[in-house]
């Protein structure tokens, strides 16, 4: 399982967030997008999630590499084997 980070609007390296994400908790990351897919060839549906509705359904402590351990494809109930999160809301503060 590989998560690939995509930053749009960084004030840390993005060398020093990659390595942050996965220990950091979902609520420092509720304006982002995360996509992931479960890489079964006969599925392969990639799905988004907002962080915000994830911090909601699990306790926003939890760190974004626990909850990717977690997660399993609504389609075929596989692990999720790549993941992608992104910056995708805009706040403009
Ligand atoms: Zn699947």
């Amino acid at each position: 399982m590989f998560l690939i980070c995509s930053y749009m609007a960084a004030n840390a390296s993005p060398r020093a967030q990659r390595r942050a994400v996965p220990e950091s908790p979902l609520r420092d990351f509720e304006a982002w997008l995360m996509g992931v897919d479960c890489g079964e060839p006969g599925c392969r549906r990639d799905r988004v999630y907002a962080l915000a509705d994830l911090a909601r359904f699990y306790d926003g402590t939890v760190t974004v590499g626990v909850v990717l351990r977690r997660l399993r494809c609504q389609e075929c109930g596989c692990r999720v084997t790549a993941a992608t999160i992104q910056s995708g809301l805009q706040t403009g503060r």
